[in-house]
């Protein structure tokens, strides 16, 4: 059997580590980092995270700041908003909480938040700085990825690597950073031919295509670590009426019997997302202020 890369606990190790720079940013440089999250509309599984996302900054420490926007705000208060931010010296990393409501374009929302304080790193200055292999600020959920892929294996140089999955905020990125690490990266999608064959051939399987349970065991090489990014709620009629539970893109059961490694869900991925947004938000207040990032917590 697999052995299982506990992201719950490792995202514990990272937050751990976040408070410890924070708390000396503190008592060295009189500097506090803040992070503020913009809701626009009442998505119910954003105001859990927005939610989980303030309590998390205020326990490493930092100053959580939130601005919950009623769902028809016009773009340009939006837009009036993030320039205050960009502005605001207190405010290092800025997140806006995706999807918006359809009137507002996202791609002008994201380009307008300073690149230096995007800490999703969905801004296009920093995918470019990310594609070229320079300081960006990079996306959290493929940060977590990696940092749990280096803490497994140290170096990545030569393994082969296949994402499953091509989207900006998860597939692109993680292949970039599988590149900065010397694999040899496989971007798979929905056109691939023959994915059982590309996905076998990997010592490295990242799953993120939003498909509960597609890739199954046998599609894996034996001894690969598999990264299950999917989070998919599926109905769970062995648990009662109406009942429902969390499974990935990759079928844990058969998979963890072949793979060397793999990422449970929930308990893999998810935890790191927000442990890296925190680590991001470090990163630019860090680079804001003339000072080195923390070292283990940037791609
Ligand atoms: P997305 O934007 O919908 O992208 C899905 C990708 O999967 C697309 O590139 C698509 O290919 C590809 N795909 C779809 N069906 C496929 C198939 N049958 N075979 C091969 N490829 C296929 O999704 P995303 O935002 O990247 O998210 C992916 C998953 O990760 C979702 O389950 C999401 O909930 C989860 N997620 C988790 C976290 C976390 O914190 N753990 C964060 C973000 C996302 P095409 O481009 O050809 O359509």
């Amino acid at each position: 059997m697999a052995q299982i890369i506990d992201g719950k606990a490792f995202a514990a190790k990272v937050r751990g580590q976040v408070a410890d720079h924070v708390a000396q940013l503190r008592a060295d440089h009189g500097i506090k980092p803040g992070l503020a999250v913009v809701l626009v509309g009442e998505d119910p599984a954003s105001q859990v995270y927005v939610k989980s996302k303030g309590k998390m900054t205020v326990e490493v420490g930092m100053t959580s700041v939130e601005h919950r926007l009623p769902a028809d705000t016009p773009e340009d208060t939006l837009l009036s908003l993030i320039a205050e931010l960009n502005a605001d010296a207190e405010i290092h990393g800025i997140l806006v909480q995706l999807p918006l409501p359809d009137h507002l374009d996202s791609d002008l929302v994201i380009n307008s938040i300073d690149p230096a304080k995007d800490v999703d790193g969905f801004h296009i200055s920093n995918v470019g700085l990310l594609g070229t292999g320079q300081d960006a600020m990079v996306p959290c959920t493929p940060l977590g990825c990696l940092m749990m892929l280096r803490d497994y294996h140290g170096s990545l140089s030569g393994m082969d690597a296949v994402v499953v999955g091509r989207s900006n905020i998860v597939g692109k990125p993680m292949a970039q950073l599988l590149l900065g690490d010397s694999c040899t990266v496989t971007i798979a999608h929905s056109r691939t031919k023959d994915l059982a064959a590309v996905v076998k051939r990997a010592d490295i399987v990242v799953a993120a295509v939003g498909r509960a349970e597609m890739v199954p065991g046998d599609w894996i090489k034996p001894g690969a670590t598999v990264i299950d990014v999917g989070i998919n709620r599926i109905p769970a009629p062995e648990k009662g009426d109406g009942k429902t539970r969390l499974v990935g893109d990759v079928h844990y059961e058969s998979c963890a019997e072949v793979a060397g490694a793999i990422t449970p869900v929930p308990g893999g991925v998810g935890p790191m997302t927000i442990a890296c947004l925190l680590a991001n938000t470090l990163t630019a207040c860090c680079r804001a202020n003339g000072l080195p990032a923390p070292e283990g917590l940037t791609a």
